[in-house]
């Protein structure tokens, strides 16, 4: 059996049999991989709680025949921030659900793991959820799955710009009623900010009354994103048994 190195996201565990689990990763090297982690549900286990979500990891691991088996697990940053806080946790849990239901296995993405691992230091270093809606947006970004914000979807103004239907891309001036939920300059500008990479620029400039709108705008882009791609399954699933 061949043995490899690799850093990885625990994106998701779940137990296998009595005393194993299954830990789903997302590594810089390979992409998302599933690999068994052996005893790890005994007490005495050495590398139980290095495997919780939202970790990053250096691990080693035996290439198996269905599964690979890893043999050790070192936490490369403590996260002791992200554990400490329940409602950020919760927060970045959704995001790694995301990331696992979205991406597909065994197919490398330095790029992307890059963003997630930044996202993840990032937090740690701020404890700022922004952080987590930040990642979101540019992840549904590479995804194809960007609002227009800088005009009106309906009539294509430029100002004026008062609120937001997402089922219909984007935002709507108040020449094209009904607009939808309200939606601010403010939340309009720090949305670009983070898709052109200056996240450290909106953590430091945003009010919480901004940051609580954008962390709003980004999570009901993820259901609209999370709801699609349900439906299109579902329609691939009719598909092959019809
Ligand atoms: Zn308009």
């Amino acid at each position: 059996m061949a043995l490899y190195r690799d850093e990885g996201v625990v994106l998701r565990t779940y137990k296998l049999g009595e005393a194993d689990r299954i830990v789903v990763l997302f590594t810089r090297g390979r992409g998302k991989i599933r690999a068994v982690a052996k005893g790890v549900r005994r007490t005495k286990s050495k590398f139980g709680s290095r495997l919780e979500p939202g970790t990053i990891v250096q691990l080693q691991l035996y290439e198996g025949r269905n599964l690979d088996i890893i043999t050790q697990a070192e936490r490369v940053v403590a996260f002791t921030r992200l554990r400490s806080d329940l409602e950020l946790y919760g927060r970045t849990s959704v995001v790694l659900e995301m990331v696992d239901a979205t991406v597909v296995e065994a197919e490398a993405d330095p790029a992307l793991y890059k963003l997630l691992a930044g996202a993840l230091n990032e937090l740690e270093r701020s404890g700022n959820p922004l952080v987590v809606a930040a990642f979101a947006a540019k992840f549904l970004a590479l995804e194809g799955v960007q609002p227009r914000l800088d005009a009106c979807v309906r009539c294509g103004a430029g100002d004026q710009l008062e609120g937001i239907q997402l089922g219909e891309g984007g935002a709507v001036c108040v020449r094209c009623p009904p607009t939808g939920e309200p939606l601010s300059a403010d939340v309009r500008r720090a949305f670009a900010l983070v898709l052109d990479g200056q996240v450290r620029h909106v953590l430091d400039a945003t009010s919480p009354e901004v940051a609580l709108e954008l962390e709003t705008l980004v999570s009901r882009l993820i259901e609209q994103h999370i709801e699609r791609r349900l439906k299109s399954s579902a329609v691939l699933y009719q598909q092959m048994h019809n």
